[in-house]
């Protein structure tokens, strides 16, 4: 089970990327994600995503963090980029236990330094938790999220030119 923590959602500010973060985490084989302060909104936005694109994709919103921290029962990740080389902490990760990955907004507090096991960078220039997230549950899932099976509504079939989708309401 895969868990993302987004932490330092700004209602107003973020939530065109804590959705994205939130896409990206559901696409790329993550289970879950949970954002610190409470946003109707975007669990309204990924609600309807999952109901029309399928796959059971759990999202929750204002909750506390300190809580989900001292209460987690697996391997606690934090994407940074002061962290660790990814390519040597990935092979550390114990792939067998629950995993709960958290990514920032804006300055993240030492408390989060600390209570990880792994402080990961994905390069060490700053960049986005989007990017950062992604380029993570691809190596993590060693690709495999490009087997998952969503059974939505909405199928959409890879083609090279124009789209093709399959609703299954009509
Ligand atoms: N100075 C901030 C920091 O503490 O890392 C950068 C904030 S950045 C706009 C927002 C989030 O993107 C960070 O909290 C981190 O989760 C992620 N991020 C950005 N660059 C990263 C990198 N090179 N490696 C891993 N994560 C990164």
């Amino acid at each position: 089970m895969i868990t993302v923590l987004r932490i330092g959602h700004r209602i107003s500010r973020d939530k065109r990327i804590t959705t994205h973060v939130a896409l990206v985490a559901r696409a790329f084989g993550a289970d879950k994600i949970i954002i610190d302060a409470k946003d109707k909104k975007i669990e309204d936005t990924i609600f309807s995503i999952c109901n029309r694109f399928g796959g059971f994709f759990k999202i929750e919103s204002g909750v506390d963090i300190k809580k989900i921290i001292r209460d987690w029962n697996g391997i606690i990740v934090h994407l940074t980029m002061y962290g660790e080389e990814f390519g040597k902490s990935i092979k550390k990760i114990d792939k067998s236990k629950d995993l709960l990955i958290i990514v920032g907004a804006e300055k993240v507090r030492p408390l989060i330094y600390e209570k990880a096991d792994f402080n990961v960078s994905i390069g060490n220039q700053p960049h986005s938790e989007v990017s950062a997230l992604a380029i993570f549950l691809d190596s993590y899932t060693r690709g495999l999220w490009q087997k998952k099976k969503f059974d939505g509504k909405i199928e959409i079939l890879p083609t090279d030119k124009g789209k093709r989708v399959i609703s299954k309401d009509s």
